[in-house]
This record gives C-alpha cells, structure tokens and sequence, in this order.
C-alpha cells in the first residue's frame, strides 16, 4: 500500500544506494537508523510493522519484544520479497508469519520462556523491491516491576539498552506515547529527550488515539469490529462529549502539553482483539483512514493523523539529511572520477574494468549532477515519492 515507508520511497536515494553500492560497501549513503522507545504495551512494534507494511512482529499485551530487533530493509532488483536472520544465514524466509515465529523461538532461546530480557540483537534482513534501503530498531518497552525471571534491576537495564541506540547522533528517535495516558509522564519522551535534548531526531508517536475518549463510538468503531453491536454495550455519549474526550490526543497532537520540534503524530494501530483475530494490516490502515475522517475533532490535523503521514514525516527527515551529506558525495565522486582518470593515464592502456567504472562514474556525475545540485540549493524541497 501506498501508506508504508516501505512503498513511499525515494526514488533518487534508492538509485544513488545502487549506484554506491556497485562502487564498493565504504561509499554508501548511510541512512540514519530508527528506533522506537517508550513504556512497554504502548504501540512500538505494531507501528513499526505499520510502517514497513508486513505483519511480522511478536505484539501483544504482555511483553513481547524482549531482545532488540535490528531489521534491515535492503530493496533488490527481484519481485521476490523474503527475511534472513544473521542466526540462521542458509534459510529464506518468505512467509512472514514463520519470521514472526522464528523471532520469539530465537528470543526464547537467548533470553528463556519467562520473560527475561536480553541486550543481544536479533538480526534481521528483509529484502523486496518496495523498500528503501534503511534500518529499524525495534526495542525492548520501559517495565518498572520485574515479573517472572527478570532482575530486580530490570528497569534501568533496558533504559541503559534503549539509550545505548538513541545515543547515537545520527539515530531518529519514535518516541511512542499512548494517547490513554499522561503525556507529561511519558517514559518514550523522557529517554527521547535524555539521548535528544534539543529534540532535533525525535518524532512524537502517539498511539491508541482511538482509546482516548473514543473507545465506544458505536456508528464508527464497527469498522474494526463489524460484531461489536453484538457483544458491547455502549454507553451513549453526545457528540459533545466524544469532542471533550477526544480534546486530549487533540492537545498531544498539537505540541500544547509538551513541545517537540518535529510535532507528532497520532496513530489507530490494531489493537489485541484485532490481533487474535489475525486482521490484516491492509485493513487496519483502511480502519485507521475511516477512523480519523469520521471525527471531526481531527479534522484540522489531517497532516498529524495516521501512518502515512508518520511515514511522510520520517521521509522528508530523511530527505534533509541526505542534502547534507550531499555536497560531500559529490567531491567523492568526483575525486574518483579523477583518480580513475589518472590511473587510466598511467597505464596508457584502458583495462576493460577500468573503462567500465570511469564509464559509470561519467554516467552518474551526468545523470545526476542536476538533481544533486537542486537538492543541495533547496529546491527539491520535498522530492516526489512513487
Ligand atoms: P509494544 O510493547 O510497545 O511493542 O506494543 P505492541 O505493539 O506489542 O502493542 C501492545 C498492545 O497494545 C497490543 O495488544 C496492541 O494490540 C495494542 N495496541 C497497540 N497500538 C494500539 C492502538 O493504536 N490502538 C489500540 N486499541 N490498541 C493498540
Ligand atoms: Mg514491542
């Protein structure tokens, strides 16, 4: 769907990705990572798979992420989409519900069967053609008591895991916040604004929006739970009070309660009953559409409502950091342009390689010169998305 990361690339990174890719792993644009923070239960894995657009990630209600996922999303030239752990190199996954399976048994196997934690990664590669060559960090949620085999000190363990990632300069931070509870004594934007003071990388997610005062609206929550007439009795609340209820995620939304520099977004991810009943993520992106254009109260915050405008947000990020680091990728290749140039000089000779890498540094320099150079003087503000 067009509401994923994964699909909403830019195009002109993924062939300059190619492009340094087919120069030599040292020279190629490095996207910052992503990594997810917050309380546990708040939403983190469901909006990255929401991102990504696959369901392949452990959620629940109860602890599920219990190591650091890092996923990679490499794009190929193939149709084929599939999943590689680092722990298991010789098998491709193409069914993403054994990726799923296969990242609890591996959890189990480092971290036990009740609910310990570990700081040691999982590693996982997905490759598909739809996909912007980046990597997500999918981390453990802030527990303040220990429950079954985790220390007592279970707490500042996993602040010291998360900030192990976020600490990192270049990492953007998804700070994830459910709209039910006090944005003031959020964990995601306390550890957020520890590793990102100036609140430079950090995007506020506010999950569960339609928990916040909306938790019963019978004309429209049907569109999840097409039974729930049947089994809920709603109470009755007027449109003014669904307004009142909603004023709150409103306010996050807004940056009244806490400023954050790059704003938030509020996001409908599926909740546990939509996944007992394995709903799809094409449907939950339907649901959360409907959701937001059938409340009013979010009706002026069309552009901080839903995944696709979380995956806009990240991608026009993304966007300026690669305009800085363009005018350094442009000298490299034109210092490689020359010293091809005099290689091929000093041996008077043209090798058949030789000829072939100065011909696609000349193919590149051409081709894209121009979009380098309107993109480092700002006029490809926001670059066209397929
Ligand atoms: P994590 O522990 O932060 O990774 O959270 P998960 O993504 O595993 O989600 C925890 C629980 O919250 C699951 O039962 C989800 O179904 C539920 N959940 C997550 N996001 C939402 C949301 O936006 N709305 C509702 N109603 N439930 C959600
Ligand atoms: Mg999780």
């Amino acid at each position: 769907s067009a509401a994923s990361l994964g699909h909403s690339v830019i195009p002109i990174v993924n062939k300059l990705q190619d492009i340094f890719a087919q120069l030599g792993s040292q020279s190629t644009i490095e996207l910052p990572q992503v990594a997810v923070v917050g309380s546990q239960s708040s939403g983190k894995s469901s909006v990255l798979e929401a991102l990504v657009g696959r369901d392949f990630l452990p959620r629940g209600s109860d602890i599920c992420t219990r190591r650091p996922l890092v996923l990679q999303l490499l794009k190929h030239n193939s149709d084929e989409e599939y999943g590689e752990f680092l722990h298991l190199p010789e098998k491709r996954f193409y069914d993403f519900n054994e990726i799923r399976w296969e990242i609890q048994a591996e959890t189990e196997r480092e971290a036990g069967g009740n609910k310990g934690v570990s700081d040691k990664q999982i590693r996982l590669k997905i490759y598909s053609p739809n996909v912007l060559d980046i990597t997500l960090v999918d981390l453990p949620g802030i527990t303040k008591v220990p429950v079954g085999d985790q220390p007592s000190d279970i707490e500042a363990r996993i602040r010291t895991m998360i900030m192990s990632y976020i600490k990192v300069p270049s990492c953007l931070i998804l700070a994830v916040t459910p709209a039910n509870s006090d944005l003031a004594n959020s964990d995601a934007l306390q550890i957020a604004g520890n590793a990102d003071p100036d609140g430079y990388r950090t995007i506020g997610v506010i999950t569960k929006v339609s928990v916040k005062g909306h938790q019963f609206h019978p004309y429209v929550d049907n569109i999840i739970s097409p039974n729930c007439f049947e089994v809920v009795v709603f109470p009755l609340f007027s449109q003014l009070d669904i307004m009142d209820r909603g004023t709150d995620a409103r306010n996050f939304l807004l940056g009244k309660v806490i400023p954050l520099r790059l704003g938030y977004v509020g996001i409908v991810n599926r909740n546990q009953e939509d996944i007992t009943m394995n709903r799809s993520i094409k449907d939950a992106l339907v649901a959360e559409e409907k959701f937001f254009r059938n409340r009013p109260v979010y009706s002026d915050l069309a552009d901080r409502c839903g995944v696709p405008q979380l995956a806009k947000k990240l991608n026009q990020i993304l966007v300026q950091h690669i305009k800085k680091l363009l005018p350094g990728l442009k000298s490299r290749i034109s210092a490689g342009l020359v010293s091809v140039a005099k290689e091929h000089a000093s041996y008077g000779e043209i090798t058949e390689s030789k000829a072939g890498m100065g011909a696609l540094l000349l193919n590149i320099l051409s081709k894209y010169s121009e979009a380098f150079s309107s993109m480092i003087e700002g006029k490809n503000e926001e670059m066209s998305t397929s």
